[in-house]
């Protein structure tokens, strides 16, 4: 999901900046290293500089734009990616691999069966570490709890904070809270957690028995229910989590029939572009979908995401990318 450098944020920055030097501050006549952490006001007080001269967020090397994601969670920043170091550009690469490998070890099984439902999902980070937030836990009761998601910004940060999320959300479920609670629970933690910097679309779906589903979709794309050649759209119950501490997140119910599948996706699905800027949108996307009714839902999930690559061609990949379908089988 982007981020842009707004106004508002590049005043939030400041305002972080100064009680962070008001910090270092306090700390250096009594530290052990004292001109490790002066040097460290040094960069506080140049990013300063740039908001006031109003040359936050300009790459100092080539003058281009220092990535908005990166400035958010580091506004201390003054270089582009383009522009890093052969250094830095080496830590940084070692930050995201092991960020994309604490992800890699959260990703549930690619597809599963359980009491007359077929699930499976695909899951494409864009770079080593993805913001995307995909899970599926099937519960006791025969019921499967299934989770799809995407957090503000990009790279290692909005890594960490899915991570987070996931597991803050598995703790919650194995806590056997009534379904209409979870999304409550999960957003006060994230909130409490992020302060209002940082949210999170969040699907959270249960399927039951006899087709009963329930769904909480705090701002996420709407899920598509593909029904014979219809497919319906049922638009977000409620905000993305992080933004507010109480909002509502009512729960809606339907229940699908012996055939039917329920199609989840992010942003990088919908919004891929081939090299004329063209998207591949939600009608290309239930074409696609409708075309794979038949086969084994893994296949089908398979098949789509081959669609999408023929689309977009050899224009490049800028978004993480889940696509996820649920059918019932019986
Ligand atoms: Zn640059």
């Amino acid at each position: 999901m982007e981020i842009a450098v707004t106004p508002q944020s590049t005043e939030h920055a400041r305002h972080q900046l100064l009680e962070r030097r008001e910090r270092l501050e306090a700390v250096i006549p009594q530290a052990p290293d004292p001109q490790a952490l002066a040097r460290l006001l040094e960069e506080v007080d140049a990013a300063l500089g740039r908001i006031e001269r109003g040359s936050f967020g300009v790459c100092d090397v080539c003058d281009g734009t220092v990535e908005p994601e990166r400035l958010v969670s580091d506004p201390l920043l003054h270089t582009c990616l383009t522009c890093l170091s052969a250094a830095e550009r080496r830590a940084l690469e070692h930050d995201l691999d092991l960020a994309g490998h604490v992800q890699r070890t959260l990703l549930p099984p690619a597809s599963l069966q359980i009491d007359g439902w077929e699930a499976a999902y695909r899951y494409q980070p864009a770079g080593m570490a993805s913001g995307d937030y995909i899970d599926l836990v099937p519960l006791d009761s025969g019921e499967l709890v299934f989770l799809i998601g995407d957090v503000s910004g990009k790279g290692v940060a909005a890594s960490l904070l899915m991570s987070h999320l996931h597991a803050t959300v598995r703790s919650l479920i194995a806590m056997q809270l009534p379904f209409g609670e979870l999304m409550d629970r999960a957003n006060r933690i994230f909130y409490d957690s992020v302060c209002g910097d940082q949210y999170a679309t969040l699907l959270c779906g249960k399927a039951g028995r006899d087709g009963q589903v329930e769904l909480s979709n705090a701002g996420h794309c709407p899920p598509i229910v593909l029904r014979g050649t219809s497919a319906l759209t049922l638009p977000p119950t409620s905000v993305p989590v992080g933004l507010f501490a109480n909002p509502p997140f009512p729960t809606t119910r339907l229940t699908l029939g012996v055939g039917d599948t329920l199609l989840l996706y992010t942003d990088g699905v919908t919004e891929a572009a081939d090299a004329s800027g063209r998207e591949f949108g939600r009608e290309r996307l239930v074409a696609a979908a409708s075309r794979a009714e038949r086969i084994p839902v893994a296949r089908a999930v398979a098949g789509v995401v081959e669609d999408l690559e023929r689309f977009r061609g050899n224009s490049p990949r800028t978004d993480d990318l889940t696509l996820f379908a649920l059918r019932r089988n019986t």
